[in-house]
């Protein structure tokens, strides 16, 4: 441990500046999804079972809700463009522009190079929560998903239903593919549902009793033709532990609603990111 520099006090109270600012981020037209969400009609729906995961196709201009149903229960879901599954959802990006949690407005923003809102948080019936006093808030982009790999580092032992497992296998399936090829493609998810923070005294991720309940639900808009997959994690509400079959656990219920073509007016999928991918070498 190293002694202080005399100027420490000064050092430590330099004021932080956001490493964003979202006032150049283009604004989701708020108004028009809820016009849009009037129109669009139910085409299908998915249960995921406890401590398995499932995928699900949305279409461009359409929405999907997540909802808990039987119990408090938390989510991991990731997401791919449907027709090129190398697309998907970049957790770490989508913290850096939006912050550790995820609500009403927010978008969920995918990988390089295309880096564009795949999908826009249109409602959020846990929009209440905030943030607590212990800098816990809801549906977070900081954790990265449960694993075997990890709960075989820190408790040994093979777990094989861990929301990494869970996605692999769903993820697998879709594809009609081995597990390695699907594995590949998993991601960090977004954290449905799930309560969690940093620890103010070690900066340490936590995580407690998620306040969804029964009828509780996130809804976001398509902003292209997307494979959602969802895996009801084995940490139930996650207010104790994951990576075992300990906690209760309960299903998932997602539901996909289509739009009208007529109901989406001026709407137009975003394009990728304009970056010319020349990186300074000039041949872009
Ligand atoms: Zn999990």
């Amino acid at each position: 441990m190293q002694n202080e520099p005399s100027d420490a006090v000064e050092r430590r109270s330099v004021v932080p500046v956001v490493c964003y600012p979202d006032d150049t981020l283009p604004a989701p037209d708020m108004a028009l999804y809820e016009r849009v969400r009037r129109a669009a009609r139910k085409v299908d729906e998915v249960r995921v079972p406890p401590r398995e995961a499932r995928t699900f196709e949305v279409p461009a201009g359409g929405f999907f809700r997540i909802s808990s149903i039987e119990g408090s229960q938390v989510g991991d879901l990731n997401l791919h463009n449907l027709h090129d599954l190398s697309e998907r959802f970049y957790s770490g990006k989508t913290r850096a522009l939006h912050g550790t949690h995820v609500t009403t407005g927010d978008r969920l923003w995918s990988s390089f190079p295309t880096l564009r809102p795949m999908a826009t948080v249109t409602e959020d019936t846990l929009d209440w929560y905030g943030i607590d006093g212990f800098g816990g808030s809801v549906h977070d982009v900081i954790g990265t998903r449960c694993d075997p790999y990890t709960n075989t580092l820190l408790s040994g032992g093979d777990y094989h239903h861990c929301c990494h497992s869970n996605l692999v296998r769903a993820l697998a399936d879709h594809m009609e593919a081995p597990l390695h090829e699907a594995e590949a493609l998993v991601h960090d998810v977004l954290n449905v549902f799930m309560c969690t923070g940093f620890t103010r005294d070690t900066g340490q991720y936590f995580m407690k009793a998620s306040p969804v309940r029964p009828g509780d639900y996130i809804e976001f808009f398509a902003e292209m033709d997307l494979l959602g997959n969802l895996s009801a994690c084995p940490g139930g509400d996650c207010s104790a532990e994951h990576s075992s079959d300990a906690a209760a656990c309960f299903p998932l219920l997602v539901e996909v609603f289509e739009s009208p073509v007529e109901a989406l007016g001026s709407w137009e999928r975003p394009a990728p990111n304009g970056y010319d991918r020349s990186h300074g070498r000039g041949e872009g």
